[in-house]
């Protein structure tokens, strides 16, 4: 049987093996899947013997992100522009990276939440990792402006400079600022991305809600009860409000597509998914 995995540390809290059970039920793909936690300093040995015992694939997540970029033999441009890559596709000696965070936000935004990204004005909050694998795909849908806002304002610079050359070519006004930047705090913005980690530290909310708009969307990429607090902070500024359940389903969707060539019904998926996880979203 075709074999993928999960590598994590930690891994227990990991949905994926679950996700992607289900869509090789609901496609009649027969493969099994499951979650590795590695050691920090074994990441590289535990992917490669996996590959040696006939593994076809796998999902990575924090924090081995970054080195899955370095271990794949050949990248797609989103794990170039990252410097993070989430699925390896393993084919004789070659390895295969892709970054499908992006590619997922994206199809959860568009597709299931029907938020058209062409021409609005986005805040997106943070710049680790997950601010890495979703700006580029982001920039592609042809945002009037993506602003980048993070705590530390370096690595906010960091990510925007390695995506000007995209920005441009797409028309996007690209600008990297702090949490309390004068420009952050005097604007509203169409769509409010909170793709730093405060929701999973239930830490304070990292902008005030003068960022929100009453007709626009507001999205967290946490899901579960931590993401709580920020979708009931902007629903009662009449901001509709996203977790990142439908993100989490989609990019696993890219990654079954990549591996198997089959394309899953997310939204079954999800509407499972979230009824086990945070049913009063
Ligand atoms: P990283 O650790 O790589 O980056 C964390 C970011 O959050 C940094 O920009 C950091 O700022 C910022 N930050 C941390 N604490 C705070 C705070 N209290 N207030 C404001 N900013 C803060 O994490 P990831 O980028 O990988 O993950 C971010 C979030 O996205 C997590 O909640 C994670 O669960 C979620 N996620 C969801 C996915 C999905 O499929 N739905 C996929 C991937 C991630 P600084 O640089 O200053 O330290």
């Amino acid at each position: 049987m075709d074999s993928y995995c999960v590598f994590g540390h930690p891994i227990a809290h990991s949905k994926s093996p679950w996700i992607q059970a289900r869509f090789a039920e609901l496609t009649g793909q027969t493969l099994q899947y499951e979650k590795t936690w590695v050691p920090l300093d074994a990441f590289n040995a535990t992917v490669h013997a996996f590959k040696a015992a006939g593994g076809k694939g796998c999902n990575v997540t924090l924090p081995f992100k970054t080195e899955a970029a370095a271990l794949a033999t050949e990248c797609s441009p989103r794990v170039a522009l990252a410097q993070a890559c989430n699925t390896l596709k393993f084919d004789g000696e070659h390895i295969y990276g892709e970054n499908t965070d992006g590619l997922g936000l994206v199809t959860d935004l568009v597709s299931n939440a029907g938020f058209s990204l062409q021409g609005r004005r986005i805040l997106l909050i943070g710049a680790g990792g997950a601010s890495a694998g979703v700006l580029g795909p982001l920039l592609t849908q042809k945002p009037h402006c993506i602003w980048v806002a993070n705590r530390s304002v370096d690595k906010a610079n960091h990510l925007v400079a390695r995506h000007a050359s995209l920005a441009e070519m797409e028309g996007v006004d690209c600008q990297a600022f702090g949490l309390t930047h004068e420009a952050i705090l005097s604007q509203s913005f169409d769509l409010v991305i909170n793709a730093s980690s405060s929701s999973l530290q239930q830490a304070a909310l990292p902008v005030p809600a003068t960022v929100l708009q009453p007709n626009g969307l507001a999205c967290d990429l946490m899901y579960g009860p931590a993401a709580q607090g920020f979708l009931e902070w902007a629903r009662a500024h009449g901001t509709e409000a996203r977790d990142g359940l439908g993100m989490l389903v989609e990019q696993a969707a890219a990654s079954f597509h990549l591996w198997r060539g089959v394309q899953p019904p997310t939204q079954q998926v999800l509407a499972e998914l979230r009824a086990l996880v945070s049913p009063s979203q």
